[in-house]
């Protein structure tokens, strides 16, 4: 069975049309990642898969199940966000058991599961700190690690490490690829860094204007590439 699947899936803001019938299986346990150039579509696609915007036509599944109409809450989806996205008056420990808390989940509970993130992480020692307290890398790994509380099927990420520098994009995209093998959850991915979406992906989706261009593994798509722009994006040299 997949994980998540997209069948013609659409999204109009207005008269503009975004996502123009975008159709994609992903196997459970498989890291896709979406590529292509800024204001295609990738952050609106996500969005739709997280229940944060409507979806305008098509069908959406996760697990399954038709999830169209199915509110954030109750997906079974995490997203990481390039702003990180925390909250600047909880600890870093609230601010990873923020969601279980609100689910009325019970403290020693919550106080495991934030426990066991933090070791996969290495956030342990920072478990009391504030965002202001952090470097980036290190809020960008309390995000990663409020995502892994929530106990995702699917985790979604948006350019998660645009805002690091080099160095430490490098060194966070190998946290992504270990934390992959070790919790083996469904993993789709948003950037604009072919190099990230080489290393990381088990397929790789190519979106241009709303639509597909090409789906593949890295190497299919670096050896074959459907069209100039695939290649261009993918850095082969068609
Ligand atoms: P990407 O993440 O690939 O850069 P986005 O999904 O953010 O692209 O945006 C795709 C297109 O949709 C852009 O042209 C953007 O301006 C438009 N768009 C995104 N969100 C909205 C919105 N809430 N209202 C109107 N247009 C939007
Ligand atoms: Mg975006």
């Amino acid at each position: 069975m997949s994980s998540l699947t997209l069948r013609n899936l659409t999204k109009s803001f207005g008269k503009t049309d975004v996502i123009r019938g975008v159709s994609l299986d992903v196997e459970e346990g498989e890291f896709v990642v979406f590529v292509g150039p800024s204001g295609c579509g990738k952050s609106t696609l996500l969005r739709m898969i997280a229940g944060l915007e409507d979806v305008s036509g098509g069908d959406l599944m996760i697990g399954g199940q038709r999830m169209n109409d199915v509110q954030a809450a109750r997906r079974g989806v995490a997203m990481v966000f390039q702003s990180y996205a925390l909250y600047p008056h909880l600890t870093v420990r609230q601010n990873m058991g923020f969601g279980l808390k609100v689910r009325k989940v019970p403290a020693a509970d919550i106080a495991r599961q934030v426990g066991e993130a933090a070791d996969v992480l290495k956030l342990g020692a920072l478990l009391d700190r504030y965002p202001r307290e952090l470097s980036g890398g290190q809020r960008q790994r309390v995000a990663i690690g409020r995502a892994i509380v929530a106990s995702p099927q699917v985790f979604l990420f948006d350019e998660p490490l645009s805002n690091l520098d080099a160095e430490l994009r490098v060194h966070m995209r190998a946290e992504i690829a270990a934390l992959h093998r070790r919790l083996g959850n469904t993993m789709v991915y948003v950037t604009h860094d072919q190099i990230e979406a080489m290393t990381l992906a088990d397929r790789i989706v190519v979106l241009r204007d709303g639509r597909i261009e090409q789906v593949g593994t890295p190497r299919e798509l670096y050896e074959r590439p459907a069209n100039a722009f695939v290649a261009q994006f993918i850095g082969s040299p068609k």
